[in-house]
């Protein structure tokens, strides 16, 4: 455990975000958590009440515990994670920039991500899977152990939620993580960009 201080009553939270493409074709978001927890009682970490996790478990995210029993041994599939119940949950990604909004109110809001325009492509599509977890300890994309851990230890949530993505002027700076400098027209933007195959 990296938590040396017993937890504080008043938390500061932080996120981070790696955007993946999870199956063949549905943009993902993995949220890292850290902070969020409070100490009902005695420090030590039992007991802890995660507010972090609380809150999107409460917007209807699923424990993605059962998904390493259903996939054991056949690699991890993220992409069959399935909707809330009744479109409660939303994203909207307005240039590089996600906000998430459950029936209880922002879940996240206004949080940068780094994309590709492979990822942008598959979001324009209007779906998003979120998982939200703790100690995921750099990129899933490159190595899922962490998640597979956090997942195992009942840290992790999910859910796949319907994405409005809200394009930038096609002059605009391209929001994607490539920094070519292009506007969004030429890049991420181009027309027929999302028929296309990315390779
Ligand atoms: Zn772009």
């Amino acid at each position: 455990m990296e938590m040396t201080q017993a937890p504080k009553e008043v938390v500061t939270t932080r996120v981070d975000a790696e955007c993946i493409v999870l199956g063949d074709d549905t943009a993902g978001v993995i949220l890292d958590c850290h902070g969020g927890l409070m100490a009902p009682g005695a420090p030590g970490g039992e007991g802890l009440q995660d507010l972090m996790l609380d809150s999107y478990r409460e917007a209807g995210f699923i424990d993605l515990r059962p998904m390493l029993e259903v996939h054991d041994g056949g690699g991890l599939d993220l992409s069959t994670i399935p909707p809330t119940q009744g479109d409660q949950v939303r994203a909207c990604l307005m240039g590089n920039k996600l906000s998430l909004t459950g029936p209880g109110g922002e879940l996240l809001t206004g949080m940068r991500l780094g994309f590709t325009p492979h990822w942008y492509r598959y979001a324009a599509r209007g779906a998003l899977i979120v998982v939200v977890g703790r100690h995921l300890t750099g990129m899933v994309a490159d190595d899922d152990k962490h998640l597979i851990r956090a997942m195992a230890m009942g840290q992790t949530v999910g859910a796949t939620v319907p994405l409005t993505v809200r394009r930038p002027g096609r002059n605009s700076a391209c929001p994607c993580a490539m920094r070519t400098g292009r506007k969004f027209k030429h890049c991420c933007g181009r027309p027929g960009a999302l028929q296309e195959k990315p390779k």
